[in-house]
């Protein structure tokens, strides 16, 4: 018997079962150079392999939009010029020059910051794992062959695999590499399978058919247990899975506080498909809707009529509030039709609503796609980064402006429309009786507003532990904005991530915070919280 500690959760919960380990064949290229003579040889077996990948996702990408978007990606032109582009000119084999073509895709999409944007790396990688066993003749293994209950042991986990999960079957799930916004935490976290990630070494503990126990609450694994702790685990495991029954039947009930205020739960979506996902959990709404996916995912600058069918769909499925954010671009988020000047400073840079006021054709594209949308359901508009009134007076003339085009097209739109911002720049927060009395609502972004107070950059792994929403400073901005806020008679939510934290969410709600958006996975835990309901066992 041996415990584990493992710090980061990926995906809640407790499992007790026999390890399968999932071993991938060794897929490594060939790092052999090739002769002249080779190249047409070495291109011919690429496009080979390239043809069977193709017929094979054809048929699979009937079954899940997963396998679409890797049809998508095998299709694409870019890797497939690559990689004949590297055997030719740098006499590369057809398997390194795939390695290496796939190393390259994956790199950009893996250094964003956004959990969407790095998913797509996985997918990159998965479509090359695809590519590269079809090159060397070797046989992936499949995780829809799984007869018995188990907990799935594996270095990682791509979309491919993840998408043949029974959780019916996997129980839990463990692996060496990725982080908690990694393709598998995500998965895992929608199916509800209790996920350990990057526990590094585990798979040379482990043997197949071992007993587990797993606590991803508290990130502890057991491995080979006594029989005393096997049943301290199973009963463990009974306690959570009625706590998982007991919060999701509070779905049904709005949240309310014990002084008895209605508290506003909404979630953070990225798209049309999030918000499906999130209505599941009774949501009271969209508190942030993360408008620059759409930009980030396109190969150009969306329509406005584009944008406009998004948006109406969004606002058709959630009628009763959906907060569309403006184009929140720059720091880390690039696009890829879009060349950005390099600068020494990007999260000091030229990002999110500086960039929408220089480019005013862009941003009134998007304000008409989104006031067309507004007449579909109770939309807002939410400006991104504001430093200045002079900014939010600006943003606010455009949508004026917009408006009157609207009327006189003769085009629908709801004139009431709220205007609202985030609060997520030290500025906002000490001008926050000032914004007051121009804004609609606030939404406190503490992601942003934690690194710039504290002057400690999010994305950085080696001042990590500087990092704490909870730090006095922050604490002080977030109840100073709600004061403000409500001086004024405006609505002051949060959309950071401080807002799905259940250990934030009494010091929140006493400071009288109204609105708490997050990731749909964590609506159960704090309105369980916001109710003083959650208990000891999650
Ligand atoms: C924030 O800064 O808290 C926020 C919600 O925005 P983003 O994480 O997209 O910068
Ligand atoms: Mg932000």
């Amino acid at each position: 018997m041996q415990e584990i500690h493992v710090e980061k959760t990926a995906s809640r919960g407790i499992a007790v079962a026999a390890i399968y380990k999932y071993l991938q064949p060794d897929l490594s290229p060939n790092p052999a150079a090739i002769c002249e003579n080779q190249i047409l040889e070495e291109q011919k077996r690429f496009e080979d392999a390239r043809e069977e990948v193709i017929r094979e996702l054809e048929v699979l990408a009937a079954e899940n939009e997963i396998f679409a978007a890797h049809l998508e990606i095998a299709g694409d032109f870019t890797l497939h010029e690559g990689v004949e582009a590297k055997i030719s000119a740098e006499r590369k084999n057809a398997e390194l020059a795939l390695q290496e073509m796939i190393d390259e895709f994956a790199a950009i999409f893996e250094a964003m910051d956004d959990a969407y944007m790095k998913e797509r790396g996985a997918d990159i990688k998965d479509i090359g794992k695809r590519l590269m066993a079809k090159l060397k003749g070797v046989t992936l293994p499949d995780l829809g062959n799984l007869k018995e209950e188990t907990i799935v042991a594996a270095k990682d986990l791509y979309p491919s695999d993840t998408v043949k999960l029974s959780p019916e079957l996997v129980k839990g799930i463990l692996t060496e590499e990725g982080g908690v916004t990694s393709h598998v935490s995500i998965i895992a976290k929608s199916m509800n399978i209790p996920t350990l990630v990057g526990v590094k070494g585990i798979l040379s503990k482990l043997e197949d058919g071992m007993m587990v126990c797993m606590d991803a609450e508290k990130g502890v694994i057991v491995t080979d247990p006594d029989q005393e702790t096997l049943e301290r685990y199973q009963a463990k495991k009974e306690a959570y899975d009625q706590e998982r029954v007991r919060l999701k039947k509070l779905r049904n009930q709005p949240a309310v506080t014990k002084e008895g205020k209605r508290i506003f739960l909404c979630a953070n979506v990225g798209n049309v498909e999030e918000i499906k996902k999130a209505l599941e959990m009774k949501i009271d709404g969209v508190g942030l809707f993360r408008s620059e996916l759409l930009y980030m995912e396109n190969t150009h600058f969306p329509t406005e009529e584009e944008q406009y069918q998004v948006y109406k769909e969004a606002a058709t499925l959630c009628p009763e509030e959906l907060t569309i954010r403006t184009l929140d671009i720059g720091g880390d988020k690039a696009l890829p039709y879009f060349e950005f000047e390099k600068e020494e400073n990007p999260f000091l840079g030229w990002r999110a609503i500086r960039i929408s006021l220089d480019k005013k054709e862009m941003f009134r594209e998007q304000l008409r796609a989104i006031l067309r949308a507004s007449a579909f359901g109770h939309v807002r508009i939410m400006f991104p980064m504001i430093i200045s009134l002079e900014e939010l007076r600006e943003a606010k003339t455009l949508v004026e402006e917009c408006k009157k085009e609207l009327a006189a097209q003769d085009i629908a739109y709801d004139e009431a429309i709220e205007l609202g911002m985030m609060m997520e720049t030290p500025a906002s927060v000490l001008l926050a009786e000032e914004f007051a009395k121009e804004a609609d609502f606030f939404s406190i972004g503490t992601n942003d507003l934690t690194q710039y107070l504290l002057a400690v950059d999010r994305g950085n792994k080696k001042i990590a532990d500087r990092y704490d929403y909870f730090h006095p400073a922050v604490l002080k901005a977030i109840a100073h904005i709600i004061r403000a806020g409500h001086a004024q008679g405006i609505k002051v939510g949060m959309c950071g991530e401080m807002a799905g934290d259940v250990k934030a969410t009494e010091k929140l709600v006493e400071m009288g915070l109204d609105e708490f958006s997050m990731s749909a996975g964590s609506i159960d835990y704090v309105r369980a919280a916001i109710a003083g309901a959650l208990s000891s066992v999650l």
